[in-house]
């Protein structure tokens, strides 16, 4: 762990006193948003080939998760990002969409998909006012992208895209995840593809958060090894000046003018000291990182029982005391790191 990954002991801006701000001043703006388990795809570095799901009656209903989204937006919550398990399996997730988008103080909903379903559901998610897609898109070759996902279906992720950029969806992002051994031969196709079409491509380190038990650190192919490729075979990248210090990604421009990329370096670079994330799983579990063992839920206190409660108030004190509860950093590498026991579909990438 290095010391840019810790967090500062104070933070920079004076958040509002009603915000979710944890014991190093970071300042919580941010919910993930599980709206499943399921998926179409059995990624290995997310999810087992003989996966089994929660039953439909454990995942929060709409009205709840809308329910706890409004009160994170009433503590500061200011972006949501709707994820899964793929969450175009969700039914009538353009509907939940539109119902986030209409939050008040909400400045941007995004929703990251694997592209399966896209060119079905592309129009129906841009009326509902999604501000941002991303794409995970891991390989081009047919061979590669089977090897990694356990299942085809690239040519409708390619369908999905292309629709989405018809119907008018601006700065689409494409997820990759870099694995060592396995998707080098993507890297040079996916940045010439990414160039073409005008989409803005990220890199992601490998992350232990796979249920076969896999990962290894050899496996991870850094961003750093990515962008030599890169810079050796597509041509020199110049660093773009940060905006958002909560961002996880570095962003470049290709020095030629034709497209970007971001490098997303969990493993080799963490950026916990800036993060602003909270997650909720689609079971209803509050979490506050993706490697935390604990979880808050949220779904007992909705459906309690018995005597009258203010649960918008209770919920409030939940969220806090997770965001209390969160640590200086996720830990990969150090000796007393452990493994969360839920894989990345589970808790929603
Ligand atoms: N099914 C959707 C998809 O694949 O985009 C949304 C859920 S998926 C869990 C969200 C993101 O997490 C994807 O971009 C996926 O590539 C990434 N991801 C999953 N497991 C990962 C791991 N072990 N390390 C790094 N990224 C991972
Ligand atoms: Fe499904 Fe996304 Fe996990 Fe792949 S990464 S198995 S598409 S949830």
């Amino acid at each position: 762990m290095t010391d840019a990954s810790l967090p500062p002991a104070v933070s920079q801006t004076m958040p509002p006193a009603s915000a979710l701000v944890d014991r190093f001043g970071r300042v919580h703006t941010d919910l993930r948003l599980s709206v499943t388990d399921r998926c179409t795809l059995r990624c290995t570095y997310c999810m087992p080939l003989d996966a089994t799901f929660r039953p439909r009656e454990e995942l929060l209903t709409d009205d709840e998760c809308i329910r706890v989204a409004t009160v994170a937006a009433r503590l500061g919550v200011r972006s949501i990002r709707v994820t899964g398990g793929e969450p175009l399996l969700r039914p009538g997730l353009a509907g939940l969409v539109a119902r986030l988008v209409a939050l008040p103080g909400m400045e941007e909903v995004a929703l990251t998909t694997n592209g399966l379903l896209l060119a079905q559901q592309a129009e129906g998610l841009f009326a509902a006012g999604l501000s941002r897609l991303n794409v995970s898109l891991d390989a081009l070759s047919e061979e590669v992208f089977e090897r990694v996902a356990r299942a085809g279906g690239l040519e409708r992720v390619l369908a999905g895209l292309a629709e989405a950029k018809r119907i008018g969806f601006r700065a689409i992002r494409i997820n990759a995840v870099s694995i060592r051994g396995l998707t080098e031969s993507e890297i040079v196709p996916l940045a010439s593809f990414c160039r073409r079409e005008g989409f803005h491509l990220r890199f992601i380190e490998f992350m232990p958060l796979d249920a076969d038990s896999t990962w290894s650190n050899e496996k991870v192919l850094s961003g750093a090894e990515v962008r030599e490729i890169l810079e050796r075979e597509v041509g020199a990248v110049l660093p773009r000046p940060r905006t958002d210090p909560s961002q996880p990604a570095v962003d470049f421009d290709f020095a030629d003018g034709a497209g970007s990329v971001g490098f997303i370096d969990p493993v080799s670079a963490p950026f916990c000291g800036q993060c602003d994330r909270l997650r909720l799983t689609a079971d209803g579990q509050l979490r506050n990182c993706l490697f935390s063992t604990v979880e808050w839920d949220a779904r007992g206190l909705l459906r309690r029982g018995g005597a009258p409660l203010d649960i918008d108030g209770a919920l409030a004190t939940m969220l806090r005391d997770c965001v209390q509860a969160k640590h200086a950093a996720h830990g990969i590498g150090a000796a007393d790191f452990h493994k969360p026991q839920r894989a990345m579909y589970q808790i929603g990438g």
